[in-house]
């Protein structure tokens, strides 16, 4: 039965993630947001915990977790860096949850090891220059050539698009059948024809890798067709019920990590003799906050649980991510007027988490995807 209380293996995880963050990457967070780089120098650390391969069973090398307890992960990671969390969310849920949701067992075997040891890093492709939220746009094309597939056509905003090895694609075999005509691809670095066209610089989340992707006359081998012909779309909407739980859970450590620092912050700071946190208006805002987060919190608790009892959450995941994300805005924002001008300066951390938290109203999703989900499964509740 769902539990409000955590399990006691739960709460071990949580404390062992909330340790690791503050030891291994508290301290350079906000030098990889301003230097605007992967720190690579942190994968092998989250290997050894066994982050890379959170989903995976143990045959394949993972760690075979709930999907409760990596939303806790992810939400503990995004409590110090939003980066570091969103990394281990997409490589996860997107590219190696595509390969665990409908991979064979060869593909299985190959590549969900290197993926779970974080030897090889994955990156996921649907997003496209001029296709984003409406996936029956893609132009990406692959042609059946022999026993190969050839791949021609790009994607952007791809997370790990430059420091991945192996990549998930979702490209058009049946363009007159639009989203429904989409085929997915394992590809890896260094196939000829495939490069990373270009780095894309961001508002917020500057140590997560973002990049768009090039393909010309990719070949593809026909083994690495992943899942079945013209159903990568529907894979991926199976694969987004989950993703976006790690987005949600992502949102609620962001607006949490805020939270934290504004209520220690107004605790601390003095003003007309008094410190903020006696001030009514400020103890209203941490209270919102609180109030908004904790019922994040819930719903990430009961979308997660019920993918652990292997039922569809299409919709219980649109609610949590809708929430999260707006609830994480709210504490950031609230945060950084609770610190002043402070807050609207480097020094402290606030305005990187609002600036972090931002991308979790758009990727996997944004707020107005979520909301036509939610509708579309209430009208269709009749
Ligand atoms: C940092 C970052 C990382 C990302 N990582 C990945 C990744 O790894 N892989 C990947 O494939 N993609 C990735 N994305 C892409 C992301 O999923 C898309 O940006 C997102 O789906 C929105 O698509 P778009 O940017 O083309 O916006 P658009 O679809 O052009 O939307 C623009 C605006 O119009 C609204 N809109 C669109 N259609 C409707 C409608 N029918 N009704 C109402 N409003 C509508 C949107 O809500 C939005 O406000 C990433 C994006 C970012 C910023």
């Amino acid at each position: 039965m769902i539990s409000f209380q955590e399990t006691e293996s739960e709460k071990i995880l949580r404390q062992t993630v909330r340790d690791f963050a503050l030891k291994h990457i508290a301290p350079f967070a906000r030098k990889w947001d301003e230097e605007e780089r992967f720190p690579l120098e942190i994968v092998p650390k989250l290997a050894d915990l066994g982050l890379w391969g959170m989903r995976v069973p143990e045959e394949y090398g993972g760690s075979g977790m709930s999907m409760q307890e990596s939303a806790i992960v992810v939400e503990e990671l995004a409590k110090i860096d939003g980066s570091v969390s969103i990394s281990v969310a997409s490589h996860n849920a997107l590219c190696t949850g595509h390969i665990l949701l409908a991979g064979n067992e060869a593909q299985k075997k190959k590549y969900l090891p290197q993926l779970a040891s974080g030897k090889a890093l994955g990156a996921w492709g649907l997003t496209e220059p001029s296709s984003g939220s409406d996936a029956a746009g893609a132009k990406t094309r692959a042609v059946k050539k022999n026993e190969s597939w050839i791949l021609n056509g790009s994607k952007t905003f791809i997370t790990q698009g430059s420091v991945g090895s192996i990549y998930v694609i979702l490209a058009s075999t049946s363009p007159e059948k639009k989203q429904h005509g989409l085929t997915a691809f394992i590809l890896e670095r260094g196939m000829p024809g495939f490069t990373v066209s270009k780095h894309i610089e961001k508002m917020g989340l500057h140590a997560s890798d973002t990049c768009e992707l090039s393909f010309v006359d990719v070949e593809v081998p026909a083994q690495n067709q992943l899942g079945q012909l013209d159903h990568g779309f529907l894979d991926t909407l199976s694969i987004l019920d989950k993703g976006r739980i790690g987005i949600a859970a992502m949102a609620l450590g962001l607006g949490e990590g805020a939270l934290d620092a504004a209520r220690k912050y107004a605790k601390e700071r003095q003003q007309f003799g008094k410190a903020l946190s006696d001030f009514q208006a400020i103890q209203f805002m941490l209270a919102d906050s609180a109030t908004e987060l904790a019922a994040g919190s819930l719903l990430i608790r009961r979308a997660a649980w019920l993918q652990d009892q292997g039922r569809r959450t299409t919709m219980e995941s649109s609610y949590a991510k809708l929430w999260a994300a707006q609830a994480g805005m709210r504490a950031c924002d609230r945060a950084i007027q609770i610190h002043g001008g402070y807050g609207y300066t480097r020094e402290f951390p606030v305005e990187r988490a609002l600036r972090d938290c931002k991308l979790c109203e758009i990727g996997e999703g944004t707020n107005e995807v979520q909301r036509l989900v939610i509708a579309r499964g209430l009208i269709g509740q009749s």
